[in-house]
């Protein structure tokens, strides 16, 4: 168990009112919430589209046809997938970076 440590943030009011009833209605606390997305922003993982493998982004390459992970355990990428899966995949990338208001953190 690692050492936990008090954070202070800075939210907009609206956020923190809203997302402390959304926290309790599902049971979970905001520090939970905050944590889970800071470790996702300091190693994102994600899950191959074709096999399922759970890879760190950080540890795959880009497919420069179809943008996304190329997938270190079957080698999978949006390219296998039909264009609809594609589409899936790239919206799915975009939602990533609007979590985080940053467009690169994926690389
Ligand atoms: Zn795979
Ligand atoms: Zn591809």
């Amino acid at each position: 168990m690692t050492r936990r440590k008090k954070l202070t943030l800075f939210i907009d009011e609206d956020i923190i009112i809203k997302s402390k009833e959304k926290a309790h209605i599902f049971g979970v606390s905001l520090s939970r919430l905050v944590e889970n997305a800071l470790k996702f922003f300091i190693k994102p993982v994600v899950y191959c589209f074709c096999c399922g493998t759970k890879f760190e982004v950080r540890k795959a390459n880009i497919c420069p046809k179809c943008g996304w992970f190329i997938c270190p355990e079957c080698g999978g990428c949006g390219c296998k997938l039909g264009d609809e899966g594609r589409r899936v995949a790239f919206y799915f990338r975009e939602t990533l970076r609007e979590i985080f208001g940053m467009l690169e953190f994926l690389e």
